[in-house]
């Protein structure tokens, strides 16, 4: 190429890597109230971060909860902000010192990051990893600021990440590249639920063969829960849930039967414990209610069962009586299924690929982003596992 080539190239990359995106983003101006779409700017990347040109993004239960229910089971964080932390995408250009991405990548932005370098992502013990943490559990990324800003006023950005927006910009160590051919309007569900709900079973609960196995809450992570005790090799896998329009779904991935607490007349958790004659070897609690918490350890075998929580809730206690435990029960929390994010969700995807992991049946919906609304209303009325945005 010409000098002037190179020169007009260098500038035309410098000016793409510079300049502010004008596009739509679904705004939660405040709590409680619907999304409104309007037109955002979205700054370039600064030092070690990416804009990425989102795709597709999956609504989970969390950006509902975070609207509807801040003050409730969450804890308060700013608004206004941009919801959506299961999205995919398109690298659209990087900030300077960014080594592992250039435009054109397809890649997964991750709510968990993985730096790589600080005490939790040297442990084999955990996933979780702190980089930039307190920021992005403020909506801001590390400078303090967010990058996507409307009316000339700050928008933060949820977790870091900020899916329902056509463009948003991450942190570089928030985010992974996945293969070119991964179509992109399916693997955004690996950036969330399928992921946490699969995890919760194979990392966090480490289900054994022929174990038995109850799964309270088929939402899209509990089905990922039931998928994984499957994949696993659970002898029996028992679907809980108050809806029995899931149990069909809950069948098809690997539920070998379904109950709903509702056809009962006593506690869940006993009527577990005799289906079982003495109780399940592995619970997931995959709601994010401290009763049914609750009931989930209580379903387990005395002796060894384990309960295992993914549903969230980020300001109530759950009740233990202390003898549950004293017998031998382990009860433990999950956070992104145990997946150490960068590393693992790529394998994920090949997973998905190479056909052993299920993520089609998970999507019931599909709409665009000026819908998405309508898809708040399918996941609370029960009509959806998961309702695919595409941007
Ligand atoms: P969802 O709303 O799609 O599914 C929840 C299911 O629970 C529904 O099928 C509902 O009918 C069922 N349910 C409600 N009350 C019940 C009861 N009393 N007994 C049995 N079932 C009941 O939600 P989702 O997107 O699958 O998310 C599930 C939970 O996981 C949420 O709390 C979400 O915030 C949490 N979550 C946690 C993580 C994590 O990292 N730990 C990640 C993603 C989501
Ligand atoms: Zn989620
Ligand atoms: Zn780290």
């Amino acid at each position: 190429m010409s000098t002037a080539g190179q020169v007009r190239k260098k500038k035309l990359h410098h000016e793409s890597v510079y300049s502010v995106i004008k596009c739509k983003a679904a705004v939660a101006w405040g709590r409680g109230e619907p999304l409104s779409i309007e037109d955002v700017e979205v700054a370039p990347p600064k030092a070690h971060e990416v804009r990425v040109k989102i795709v597709a993004t999956g609504v989970c239960h969390t950006d509902w909860e975070y609207l509807y229910e801040t003050g409730k089971g969450m804890k308060f964080r700013p608004f206004p902000l941009v919801l959506g932390h299961e999205g995919a995408g398109i690298v659209e250009s990087v900030g300077p010192g960014v080594t592992k991405f250039s435009p054109g990548d397809k890649v997964i932005p991750l709510f968990l990051p993985q730096c790589g370098e600080c005490d939790r992502c040297r442990s084999p013990k955990t996933n979780h990893c702190r980089k930039n943490w307190d920021n992005t559990q403020m909506g801001v990324l590390a400078d303090g600021t967010s990058r996507i800003s409307c009316k000339n006023q700050q928008i933060y950005q949820f977790l870091g990440v900020s899916s329902f927006s056509q463009y948003t910009v991450v942190p570089d160590t928030s985010l992974t590249k996945i293969r070119s051919d991964a179509p992109l309007e399916k693997v955004c569900l690996l950036g969330c639920g399928v992921s946490t709900g699969y995890g919760a079973a194979v990392n966090t609960g480490k289900v054994e063969k022929d174990s038995l196995c109850a799964v309270f809450g088929l939402g899209a992570v509990g089905l990922a829960a039931v998928m994984g005790c499957r994949v696993a090799g659970a002898k029996r896998i028992i679907g809980v849930d108050i809806n029995p329009d899931k149990f069909d779904k809950a069948k098809v991935l690997g539920a070998t039967e379904c109950v709903n607490p509702r056809d009962h007349n006593k506690p869940i958790q006993e009527v577990i414990v005799a289906m079982t004659h003495g109780g399940v070897d592995y619970a997931l609690e995959c709601v994010g209610s401290p009763d049914i918490m609750s009931a989930a350890l209580e379903s387990t075998a005395d002796a060894w069962g384990t309960c295992i929580i993914a549903g969230w809730t980020e300001t109530a206690a759950m009740k233990v009586m202390v003898e549950k435990i004293l017998m031998g029960r382990t009860l433990k929390g999950t956070y992104f299924g145990g997946w150490k994010s960068v590393q693992d969700v790529p394998k994920l995807v090949d997973d998905y690929m190479n056909n052993r992991l299920e993520l089609d049946e998970f999507i019931t919906h599909s709409l665009p982003l000026d819908q998405i609304n309508v898809a708040f209303d399918l996941l609370k009325s029960g009509k959806s596992i998961r309702t695919v945005i595409s941007l």
